[in-house]
């Protein structure tokens, strides 16, 4: 049997990285201030790093970062103070697209390990085992393979290989992409992409200025380059198969909902697989768990073919979820039975919530004892991230999602 594969989750900040560790990731990736890709994405100062990997580490997991920007000449001077700063709090590997920063790697710290980050476009097994021959430990596949071209690459190349399984799709090569820099100045291999492949677009005539052409016959417009999102998790056991080393989640852009909801579905969905090999099946609860969060339609991306105008969104930008993520559970005094919760959306005595765990079995619970902070009973919890008391009918985990069904009114 395949060795068990990593499940490596984003982290755009400290509280998403918890997340992410306590609902079940191997190890997480995260971006400095410096030299990452996704520069709006929260990522942490050099202290925060510092207790990122130290918590992670407390918990046995790992922490890679992102030092995966394409740097011009004035971008290279405070590289190897940099790096020698993230060698010294023991970051377990750095993601690297760039050739130089490569080899600034291998001179200042030339123990650390490197990951070839998918910016580098790593279609083919002649590019991962050069990046092998250079020193590499991993190389994180381009989103723009097939199933078959992975196998072959398994086959040819003996280093660790990274999969996206699941997350959001660039419409171009990951990286190779102008239109946010020409559209906004915002360069998309500084981090700073404005996601301008989402936009609706019209064909304009030169001579007819402001008269504006749908490009497909569709009132609502066209958005021309706008994917689905990859998901991955229906043919899970195909994907362990091909014998990848590592299973990864994009978006570290995402919620801490997203993050501990898409965590968690592929952990129990591995440890099935693991479990059983012969007779696992991809649960529905699982299918239906992955639609609760925000996220476009789902394709299976370039896995099975060259994606085609089905895998694409024609209509429209917007996400779809089937619940809302209402509050997070702080605490749990097991003597009073209350649950602190941080109020994320408004909550009303009355209402059915659904209590999603780190371990746990996920339950539903009508809200029928609501305090405010001074214990005085309530009905609403109408403030933004207001902390609330919630008496509960079963033991809750810390950290635990609070939500709201969208799709039958609970
Ligand atoms: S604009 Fe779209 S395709 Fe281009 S880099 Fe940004 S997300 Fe990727």
């Amino acid at each position: 049997m395949q060795k068990k594969p990593e499940l490596l989750a984003p982290a755009g900040n400290f509280e998403k990285m918890r997340m992410a560790i306590l609902y079940g990731a191997d190890a997480v990736y995260l971006g400095g201030k410096s030299f990452g890709l996704r520069a709006l994405g929260g990522n942490f100062d050099r202290e925060e790093l510092r207790e990122a990997v130290t918590y992670a580490h407390e918990h046995g997991k790992k922490v890679y970062v992102t030092v995966n920007i394409f740097p011009h000449n004035a971008d290279l001077a405070s590289l190897p103070d940099y790096l020698l700063y993230l060698n010294k709090i023991h970051v377990d590997a750095l993601l690297v697209a760039d050739l130089g920063v490569f080899s600034f790697c291998r001179t200042w710290i030339p123990n650390m390990e490197i990951h070839i980050s998918t910016q580098a476009n790593n279609t083919n097994w002649a590019t991962v085992n050069a990046w092998k021959d250079l020193g590499a430990k991993r190389v994180v596949l381009a989103r723009e393979m097939s199933m078959e071209e992975i196998r072959t690459i398994r086959k040819k190349c003996d280093v660790d290989l990274e999969l996206f399984v699941h997350g959001a799709m660039c419409i171009s090569y990951s990286g190779r992409c102008l239109l946010s820099n020409y559209f906004t100045g915002r360069d998309s291999n500084r981090g700073n992409c404005a996601q301008s492949c989402r936009w609706k677009y019209s064909l304009v005539e030169e001579t007819r200025p402001g008269k504006y052409f749908p490009i497909e016959e569709d009132e609502r417009g066209t958005y021309i380059m706008n994917s689905k999102d990859m998901c991955l998790l229906s043919y899970l056991s195909d994907v362990i198969e091909t014998g990848v080393n590592s299973l990864k989640i994009e978006g570290r852009m995402k919620s801490i909902h997203y993050v501990a909801s898409v965590v968690r579905t592929y952990r129990s969905a591995i440890d099935a697989y693991y479990k059983d090999p012969a007779h696992f099946t991809v649960r529905q609860e699982w299918i239906e768990e992955l639609g609760k969060v925000s996220h476009r339609p789902y394709t299976t991306g370039f896995y099975f073919h060259k994606p085609t105008e089905k895998d694409q969104l024609y209509g429209n930008s917007s996400y779809e979820q089937s619940s809302d993520f209402v509050g997070l559970v702080l605490a749990y005094d097991t003597t009073s039975g209350y649950a602190t919760v941080e109020q994320r959306n408004n909550m009303k005595v009355g209402q059915k919530i659904e209590f999603f765990q780190p371990h746990g079995e996920l339950f539903h619970q009508t809200l029928a004892d609501m305090r405010d902070e001074d214990g005085a009973s309530i009905d609403i919890a109408p403030h933004p991230q207001q902390i609330i008391r919630i008496h509960m009918e079963h033991p809750v985990e810390p950290y635990t999602i609070l939500r709201r069904n969208l799709t039958i009114g609970l």
